[in-house]
């Protein structure tokens, strides 16, 4: 069931065939399933495409360098709640859909969808009038809740997006755990899921931050978030990335690609990061990226409750330096609903 789940939460838009072609591993089941779907597993061979270096990518804000774990999780059990990680925000899903400047969790049609912090509801409905992504009837219907927190002087939205029912009215006051809505796939959507975005400044579409670095872990989880520039502080776009557990070096445990280089995607305020990946259990793991013809490595431990962050700057010619980042204290936080099982 998970695997038709996960072909069926595609955000349309093929860029380009052929890139897919080169990375798919054949997906046993689903005849039905539309072409160009993700993979659920990894494969291990790394894309053999030539990386050229982006702008020079925010740096991270030292006075806002702290964990802001201010969301709670939208769905609560028995319902699903693991961020899909094939399709990481800012990426293109591996080259297959639009840039993601949300993340994905999928549930079945008509899921409860729970508030993730309190806030007050400034849009409930549709948008086929009103544009708050590329295109109107983009969400198909959404909730906007610009939350009662703020970042410093900014205003902090979460969007709700692509749900079947709206359970609240624009002016409403909402707390965490309150019912939003119900899973969808209203817009552009090929199946049920919540698209969830975090917004800083302004509620438009190009104000996004990745949510992953605002939504709660787990317990026993954290999350690992990582800065690859260059020697310059470029970024490097669409670098593949692969995760092992140290224990496990001969199997890939995830993999992704980092944030594109487009005016759309910035990095947190707090982290300058340009990928992350959550829901890790908290142990010993071992990143790889190819940058030109050397494959580097980066240990990173991953601590429940908290980003193991990596500072990892690769230099063209494929010379690497990395650095920790200071640990602030660790905040306390009400506990999440449950812990899922890991990911298999
Ligand atoms: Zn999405």
């Amino acid at each position: 069931m998970r695997v038709l789940f996960l072909l069926s939460l595609l955000i349309v838009l093929a860029a380009s065939p052929g890139m897919i072609a080169a990375q798919e591993t054949p997906t046993p089941v689903t005849p039905t399933a539309p072409t160009g779907t993700p993979r659920p597993q990894p494969t291990a061979t790394p894309t053999p495409r030539p990386l050229r270096p982006g702008r020079v990518w925010p740096a991270p804000d030292p006075a806002l360098a702290k964990e802001h774990f201010w969301l709670a999780r939208p769905f609560a059990p028995p319902a699903e709640d693991d961020i899909e990680y094939w399709y990481p925000f800012g990426t293109t899903g591996s080259g297959q859909y639009l840039i993601h400047h949300g993340v994905d969790i999928g549930n079945p049609m008509g899921t409860p969808i729970l508030s993730v912090a309190p806030g007050r509801v400034i849009v409930a409905g549709e948008d086929l009038t009103a544009t708050y992504g590329l295109t109107p009837n983009f969400y198909g219907r959404l909730v906007v809740v610009e939350l009662s927190q703020r970042l410093g002087e900014q205003p902090v939205f979460v969007l709700y997006g692509h749900v079947q029912t709206v359970a609240v009215a624009a002016g409403q006051e909402v707390n965490t755990g309150d019912r939003i809505g119900t899973v969808g796939m209203a817009g552009v959507a090929l199946g049920p899921h919540l698209h969830l975005e975090v917004r800083v400044g302004s509620n438009t579409y190009n104000r996004v931050r990745n949510p992953d670095l605002w939504l709660r872990p787990f317990p026993n989880q954290g999350l690992i978030a990582g800065r690859l520039v260059d020697e310059k502080g470029r970024t490097w776009p669409e670098a593949h990335v692969l995760i092992y557990k140290v224990e496990r070096r001969d199997r890939i445990w995830r993999e992704l690609y980092t944030y594109v280089d487009d005016a759309g995607i910035s990095p947190d305020d707090a982290w300058g990061e340009n990928f992350s990946i959550p829901d890790l259990l908290a142990g010993d793991y071992i990143l790889e990226t190819k940058i030109g013809n050397r494959i580097e490595t980066l240990p990173v431990t991953v601590q429940a409750g908290e980003i193991a962050f990596v500072l990892w700057r690769i230099s063209a010619d494929g010379s690497a330096s990395s650095s920790p980042t200071p640990r602030p204290p660790r905040p306390t936080y009400p506990p999440p609903m449950r812990r899922p099982l890991p990911m298999l």
